[in-house]
């Protein structure tokens, strides 16, 4: 968070009558952000502008709190032009100059070309101000740049050169009059000075700490994240300081405190000029929505007296007791893979966009052709994709057409080339034709303004092809889920290029699980290894509810004297051990840590990572956004035999043999990690007694139906 308490941003505007009272673009609009959010106003006048802003300054006086606002045109000129004006290279003389000069009435009239030209008078030569109405133009004040000569001053201010976007400040007319604008607005800002006294600092000229800071920002800097950001069709001004408002009300303290000192004591600065990745960060925490309400305490709690649990109540206990976590933020479409959208997307455009060819051809009017041979005039052009025939193909005639043509006005069907003769002034086929043949109808795929993709829908590579399509930009998202891992156990060492003795092994979950998190869509967050002590478990939980917004551990999640993980969220947490009828698998350790829910996988890696595929994989899909997950399975022959007991549902690591029949891994002891490696899935044996012989129907889950691949 800054440390101003509320950050204004001010799109300018040079204009000489008011604007229009409905809201557009060229006019002045006012960014707001402050503790509860961004506001954004529109004022049809400077006057009206500055009556806003001396209203926002006098309240925020009165509370003492403290204002950044910041303006978008230069707070001064290229070197030598204050020294011209005034005898002196301060920038602030030259604001009490334009000041005494300018004479801006509450109805925007004003009188800025005659004082640039009296300005201009005040150099040699030519200029270096220009630009004007033609009725304005005289000597002092040429209409054109290229009429400027001798004036001696640079073009641009230092920060300026090479700087997408910005104009000279010595132009005054036609697109980015930037010289206008200075020139309406440093008076105004010269009367705030006048106004607040030593209660303004206008940086970097000045330096002393003030309520009211004010700052010269260059919206364009981050224009890309603008237009991300941008709702839809909103007023890009709007966006604009909408967005950059609440991008340096973001900003940590002491970042937008230095960004606001940086720069030239004469030629002034644009603040963040060089730290426009800071400014997009910001920006994009900015956007995000609320927090969604945190987990209640029992959302892990199991009734009373259960023993065993079926591993169908498990999932249904988890399922009704967790809900999203991930707040929402607004991302480019073309950055969205693998994100969960936050809300439903409507189609901006339909798709096509308008009736087009399907294949390479002739267009013609149905109604013109009958049954038979047919022989039609070709009018002069083409259609083709990107290169529309502009004029009517009138009726009986036929005009040339390629895949993905608009069809011209006069067109409905489309003979394939392949079934055509053709010279350069007639086209021959054979009838009769389909009418509307080889056509695509206006959105006969999706029509604008239907729904595109619903919220909750995981992005992948065909979503981001239809959104684009549908001429929507940017989405509203979940944040990416963090799950951190945490290893404990004394006997693991934490990397295998560690030497480890031989009563020690190396950490085999935590890679697992980290990209296990990864490849679901979230942010992996390692949390490390940590030996079996509470209060080093105990820290590294601490940490994990900060980093992350679910937390998964391994080993020791027993009830044994050894099982730290479970003692600790007992005693500390609001644990709930469940005792999970399932297969290999031992009690899973749910409980919530500072607010963060912790799942406390066995140590076993077999173990480990079925309880992670059957029971973390659906909870944090739907915490994540994504609602809940059933993995699907299909079934098939075994190839295997198996006396199983009832009591337990059982995953065993399985594959498929070449004729489709499951097979599964010789030994089914749970520390066999290779058998994991070896099997491309799991076979899912019921909780109740069955017989298997080879050829006995059995469910197979594909590792890819877990999302593991
Ligand atoms: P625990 O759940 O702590 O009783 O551990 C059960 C078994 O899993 C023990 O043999 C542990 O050594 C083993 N184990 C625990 N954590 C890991 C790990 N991160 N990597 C490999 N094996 C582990
Ligand atoms: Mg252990």
């Amino acid at each position: 968070m800054s440390g101003f308490d509320l950050c204004i941003v001010v799109d300018w505007s040079a204009r000489s009558t008011p604007s229009r009272a409905r809201e557009t673009a060229d006019s002045i609009w006012i960014g707001l952000a402050d503790g509860d959010g961004v506001a954004c106003h529109y004022r049809r006048t400077r006057t009206a502008a500055m009556e806003l802003l001396t209203s926002l300054f006098d309240k925020a006086m009165a509370r003492n709190q403290r204002v950044l606002a910041g303006f978008d045109f230069p707070f001064a000129y290229p070197q030598g032009f204050a020294r011209a004006v005034c005898g002196t290279d301060d920038p602030l003389a030259l604001w009490q100059a334009l000041a005494d000069r300018i004479e801006d009435a509450p109805d925007n009239a004003n009188n800025r070309f005659a004082v640039a030209a009296d300005l201009n008078r005040l150099l040699p030569g030519t200029g270096p101000f220009y630009g004007c109405p033609a009725a304005e133009e005289t000597h002092d004040l040429p209409a054109r740049g290229t009429l400027r000569e001798g004036h001696g001053l640079p073009e641009r201010r230092g920060c300026e050169t090479g700087l997408r976007g910005a104009q000279p400040c010595w132009k005054l007319y036609t697109t980015g009059s930037v010289g206008s604008q200075a020139l309406l607005g440093i008076p105004r800002l010269q009367a705030l000075r006048d106004r607040y006294g030593e209660a303004v600092a206008v940086r970097p000229f000045e330096q002393r700490d003030a309520p009211i800071t004010l700052v010269e920002l260059f919206p364009s800097l981050i224009a890309d994240t603008v237009a991300a950001l941008a709702e839809p069709d909103e007023i890009k001004d709007r966006a604009q300081v909408r967005v950059l408002a609440g991008a340096l009300k973001a900003l940590p303290e002491e970042t937008l405190d230095a960004m606001t000192r940086e720069g030239d004591p004469v030629e002034g600065w644009i603040l963040g000029l060089g730290h426009e990745g800071k400014l997009t960060d910001a920006a994009m925490r900015a956007s995000d929505g609320p927090a969604p309400p945190s987990l209640r305490n029992d959302c892990f709690a199991m009734p009373r007296g259960i023993d065993w649990v079926p591993v169908d109540d498990a999932l249904a206990r988890l399922r009704s007791g967790l809900h999203v976590v991930t707040a929402t933020q607004r991302i480019p479409t073309a950055q969205a893979a693998g994100r969960i959208l936050a809300a439903d997307t409507v189609a901006r455009r339909s798709n096509p966009p308008r009736p087009n060819s399907a294949v390479d051809g002739y267009g013609f009017a149905h109604d013109a052709i009958g049954d038979g041979p047919q022989r039609l005039p070709l009018v002069e052009g083409r259609a083709a994709a990107g290169q529309p025939f502009t004029g009517t193909v009138p009726a009986g005639h036929a005009v040339r057409i390629l895949t993905g043509a608009i069809l011209p006005d006069g067109v409905d069907t489309v003979v394939l080339e392949e079934d055509t003769a053709s010279d350069a002034r007639y086209v021959a086929f054979h009838g009769p034709l389909k009418r509307g043949a080889n056509t695509r109808k206006a959105g006969e795929d999706v029509v604008e303004g239907a729904p595109a993709l619903p919220a909750g829908h995981r992005l992948r590579a065909p979503d981001l092809a239809l959104l684009s399509a549908l001429g929507i930009g940017t989405v509203a998202v979940h944040r990416r889920l963090r799950v951190g891992v945490l290893s404990t156990g004394d006997e693991i060492v934490a990397t295998p290029d560690q030497p480890a003795a031989p009563h020690q092994i190396y950490d085999a979950n935590r890679p697992m699980l980290l990209s296990l998190a990864d490849g679901w869509g979230y942010e992996p967050v390692d949390l490390g290894h940590a030996r079996d002590d509470p209060e080093t478990i105990a820290a590294r939980l601490d940490h994990g509810a900060q980093v992350a917004d679910v937390i998964l551990t391994s080993g020791g999640a027993s009830a044994g004297d050894e099982d730290h993980v479970s003692a600790l969220l007992r005693s500390r947490g609001t644990l709930s051990s469940w005792r999970i009828a399932l297969k290999p698998g031992r009690p899973l350790a749910l409980a919530l840590w500072n607010g963060a829910p912790v799942f406390g996988l066995p140590g076993n890696p077999v173990a480990a990572l079925v309880c992670a595929l059957i029971f973390a994989r659906p909870a944090f899909s739907l915490m994540s956004g994504a609602g809940w997950t059933v993995p699907q399975g299909f079934t098939v022959p075994a190839a295997f035999t198996k006396n199983k007991k009832p009591g337990r549902r059982e995953y065993l690591r399985a594959r498929l043999t070449d004729d489709g029949a499951a097979e599964v891994f010789a030994s089914e002891g749970s520390g066999r990690i290779s058998g994991l490696s070896w099997a491309t899935g799991l076979v899912e044996l019921p909780d109740e007694a069955v017989q298997v012989a080879p050829g006995t129907p059995v469910r197979f889950i594909p590792y890819a139906s877990f999302g593991l691949t």
